[in-house]
């Protein structure tokens, strides 16, 4: 189990555009994506991606079934079952004209909510960590969530959707918490 930091806005490593992953996975690989997993769990947040713990690759990890009230409060269930969904390579091959508009949050961005407004269905094709390529549609919080997250491997943070002035209010607040 290795808990990693999470890069906090501002930093440049939040910008980059990540790589691509080659397959089979290293076992270097392997290790950042528990590293991932692990670190996701501790926030805890509902998803993560690799450029949040600095590692510039095209991986995202995601569990988001917590979130789901009936899921939590299952007496047979006290905990809520989890399930860890791991992202390479992610491509959305659609995405739905109809919008939606969730309030987002952010690992890399403390302490900060805000609504931000996305397609509100997305078809997607991503590989797992044994190299199958799967392809599925997502609507409702996990459409949201997933391009949240695919976001971080293209230097996008979800306060990029946000008035320039409010960004900046943001951005100064951080640096001013975390400098
Ligand atoms: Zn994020």
């Amino acid at each position: 189990m290795a808990v990693r930091e999470v890069l906090i806005h501002p930093d440049d490593r939040l910008r980059e555009i990540a790589e691509p992953v080659s397959f089979p996975l290293s076992t270097k690989v392997k290790q950042i994506i528990e590293d991932m997993a692990d670190t996701m769990y501790d926030a805890p947040g509902v998803g993560l991606a690799a450029p949040q713990i600095g590692v510039s690759l095209q991986i995202a990890v995601t569990d988001t079934l917590w979130r789901s009230s009936e899921v939590r409060h299952d007496p047979d269930n006290p905990g809520g079952s989890h399930e860890l969904k791991v992202w390479i390579n992610p491509e959305f091959l659609w995405k739905s004209d109809e919008m939606a508009t969730w309030e987002e949050g952010c690992l890399s961005v403390p302490e900060t909510f805000a609504e931000v407004t996305r397609p509100a269905a997305v078809r997607l094709r991503w590989f797992d960590m044994d190299g199958e390529a799967h392809e599925q549609d997502f609507d409702d919080f996990l459409a949201v969530a997933l391009q949240h997250e695919f976001d971080h491997l293209l230097g996008k943070l979800f306060i990029d959707y946000l008035s320039p002035l409010k960004r900046k209010m943001i951005t100064k607040k951080l640096k001013k918490l975390y400098k």
